[in-house]
């Protein structure tokens, strides 16, 4: 069954970006293709909107944010809707918690801070078989620079831009509304494709 956590069940805070749109967070799990044996790493945790879905999908997950606030916010979301016991919280910057996880099959990244290739680099060297890469973005250069780092590795590379309109009831008819545009990348590498 797919059910995603609607926006408004998220506990939000002004200076934490966050919870990724429910529908994003649907494209994203599909193209992650995340399956009960999967260990996530969430860099970039923000809200947690995207550890919580992946934690109750996968085997485990790293929920990896820089920003004390926003691991503090995903930690307080994750038990609202009971799912801390399958997420580790680390904070701390991308590259440094990278190095201390061993092994992982997906690694979603929500935020870099200007390191995106080597968050890349790093992650995909402890990628298992079937890893995969997933990204999704809101500024029109990061998947510039994801492209090039992925080809650089030899991944296998799909890109889709985003844009959801919702439907906004009203008494006279509907009124459709935009979010923005979201870019999610998704790759693997083409020798570890199934
Ligand atoms: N996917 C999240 C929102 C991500 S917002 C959700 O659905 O709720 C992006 C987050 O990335 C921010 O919280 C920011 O602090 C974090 N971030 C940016 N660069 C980082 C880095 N180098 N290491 C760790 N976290 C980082």
């Amino acid at each position: 069954m797919v059910k995603m956590i609607p926006d408004n069940k998220f506990i939000t805070q002004s200076d934490v970006p966050g919870p990724t749109r429910e529908e994003i967070r649907c494209m994203v799990l599909c193209k992650a293709e995340v399956s009960p044996n999967d260990v996530v790493v969430d860099i970039g945790c923000g809200t947690g909107g995207l550890t919580l879905e992946f934690a109750k999908r996968a085997r485990k997950v790293y929920a990896v944010d820089k920003n004390i606030n926003a691991v503090n916010l995903t930690l307080e979301n994750l038990k609202k809707h009971g799912l801390e016991h399958k997420v580790s919280i680390v904070k701390n910057d991308a590259l440094i918690a990278l190095k201390e996880i061993d092994r992982f099959d997906i690694l979603m990244i929500g935020g870099s801070g200007g390191d995106l290739p080597s968050i890349i680099e790093e992650g995909y060297r402890k990628l298992g078989d079937s890893g995969r890469i997933l990204i999704t973005s809101i500024l029109l250069e990061t998947p510039v620079e994801a492209i090039k780092t992925m080809k650089k590795l030899e991944m296998k590379i799909e890109l889709i831009n985003v844009a959801v309109f919702r439907g906004k009831i009203l008494e006279r008819g509907t009124m459709m509304y935009s979010n923005n545009p979201i870019t999610i990348i998704s790759a693997r590498n083409r020798g570890k494709e199934r």
